[in-house]
């Protein structure tokens, strides 16, 4: 046995490599991470390839190992080149993404370490880490002291726990399920309905608010379905309202619905994956005044904080109902939480083991403070109002509402022909270009076109390309 012993764990010990082959891995991981930032703004936001990464498929996984020069070239072609690049600021679809540098080498050490960030005991100051980051985030958006949260995954995960805390708080049973309601507009992201489901609460009642012509909640209209429900013995017990949303980037009027909310004993969930860091530029504050008066709010640091994918964030005022729905032990007695420290992130959310988020998000701030991170997002908020005013002077053009945030919507309507096609093959045409990336949605029915800027790569340059690259394809397709 001891032989046996002995052999497996020669082999075994090629998971601990020596410094040499750290050395050498290392440099080569370095270098291939430096050219692609060296490159990343010559490099396109989106490609279109024949094969869409298939070559990873070709090569199995096997006994024995590969070269590392071998696989970096797989990485390379099959996964950091087709599609959508997310790291570049050409990218202006969707909601964009981010990837500073500096979280990822908070990321590395977060990996060496393998820190337990899930248990106070285990890892106190990863834990407190991670629950100093929340605290500052409460301190920013004007959450009081009792509040508490959890670093997600992002943020829909963030959305499942604030509306789960919702249920429970609201002490909703099932067989309450199909008299209770939830208020909400369209516009809300469809991770909320998905969370709603995973909640349980998809026999509830769904009450879709019409918004105004900036596709912003009514909430006299909100106040006055609240109203009527009561009246017909129905059990309102939750407002979802987003703070930017991902279509428009419209913020809904959160003092008014807080208000409403509060007079009716509701709920108030507001979704600010997208929209909530804004908070740190000072104009932003009015429009998004009356969040800090929410029962649970989702932000995303890999949106609002362009930290790499995996970074979401949700905090509830008052972190007792995170406890009470998401504690881990049964046996564990709510007075010892006074006594405690620190609560523990699995006794507050739906995981147990975790990445210890905290690193990559709590590096970039220590290592760069808050400044630049705040002059970045009016940085956004200014580009975007810029491609506004630019892409309304262009004649043909067709803007939507004035931006809340950093998403614009417009369209295109030629002189002749169906504005519908025209504007699917102009956006069309730019995704195949390929040095920007933007993406559509549908708007009160008619297809529209989007401008939404949140990369940190993002600037005035990437904006002039922008409407450059609009009128070639608009010249473009009407020489056909
Ligand atoms: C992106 C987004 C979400 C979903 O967050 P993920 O991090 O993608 O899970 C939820 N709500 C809004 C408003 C968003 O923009």
């Amino acid at each position: 046995m001891i032989e046996r012993i002995k052999f497996l764990q020669n082999i075994a010990l090629q998971l601990e490599p020596s410094s040499e082959t750290r050395a050498a891995l290392l440099e080569k991981i370095v270098r291939y991470a430096d050219e692609f930032i060296e490159n990343i703004y010559d490099i396109p936001a989106y490609v279109s390839t024949e094969d869409k990464g298939r070559g990873i498929l070709d090569s199995p996984i096997t006994e024995n190992g590969a070269e590392i020069d071998s696989l970096i070239d797989l990485i390379q072609h099959n996964i950091d080149r087709p599609g959508l690049n997310p790291a570049s600021g050409g990218h202006l679809g969707y909601i964009p993404g981010g990837g500073i540098y500096f979280s990822a080498l908070g990321d590395y050490l977060a990996a060496i370490f393998n820190r337990y960030a899930g248990i106070y005991f285990a890892g106190p100051g990863a834990v407190r880490m991670e629950h100093m980051l929340l605290d500052w985030m409460s301190e920013i958006v004007g959450f009081p002291k009792t509040a508490g949260g959890n670093l997600t995954s992002g943020g829909s995960i963030a959305n499942l726990i604030g509306i789960v805390a919702a249920r429970d708080a609201q002490n909703l049973k099932a067989k309450d399920f199909d008299r209770s309601v939830i208020y909400l507009t369209a516009q809300v992201h469809h991770s909320v309905d998905k969370a709603i489901r995973i909640a349980g609460l998809k026999e509830c009642i769904l009450r879709y608010i019409p918004m105004d012509s900036n596709y912003r909640m009514d909430a006299t209209l909100l106040e006055r379905q609240i109203i009527a429900d009561k009246k017909s013995g129905f059990n309102p017990f939750l407002i979802i309202a987003s703070a930017g949303t991902t279509d428009t980037g419209s913020v809904d009027p959160l003092s008014a619905i807080a208000q409403i909310s509060k007079q009716n004993n509701l709920w108030l969930h507001v979704d600010g994956a997208y929209g909530a860091f804004f908070v740190l530029c000072k104009d932003e504050k009015k429009i998004l005044r009356g969040m800090e008066e929410a029962d649970s709010l989702v932000m995303d640091p890999h949106k609002g904080l362009f930290l790499p994918y995996g970074s979401g964030a949700v905090l509830v005022r008052d972190k007792k109902k995170l406890f009470d729905s998401f504690r881990y032990q049964a046996n564990y007695m709510q007075d010892a939480l006074k006594a405690q420290d620190e609560l523990s992130p699995a006794d507050i959310s739906p995981e147990l083991t975790k990445h210890f988020r905290g690193l990559r998000l709590w590096l970039p701030l220590k290592l760069v403070g808050v400044a630049p991170f705040r002059a970045a997002l009016e940085e956004k908020l200014l580009l975007a109002r810029y491609f506004y005013d630019e892409i309304k002077k262009i004649e043909g053009f067709e803007v939507g509402p004035f931006p809340d945030l950093s998403v614009v919507t417009y369209r295109y309507v030629p002189k002749k022909g169906d504005a519908e096609k025209f504007n699917e093959m102009l956006v069309k045409e730019v995704q195949k270009d390929g040095r920007v990336f933007l993406s559509s949605t549908m708007l009160d029915g008619k297809f529209t076109l989007r401008f939404a800027v949140l990369s940190f790569r993002t600037h005035l340059d990437t904006t002039n390309l922008t409407i450059q690259i609009l009128k070639e394809k608009i010249h473009l397709l009407q020489s056909h």
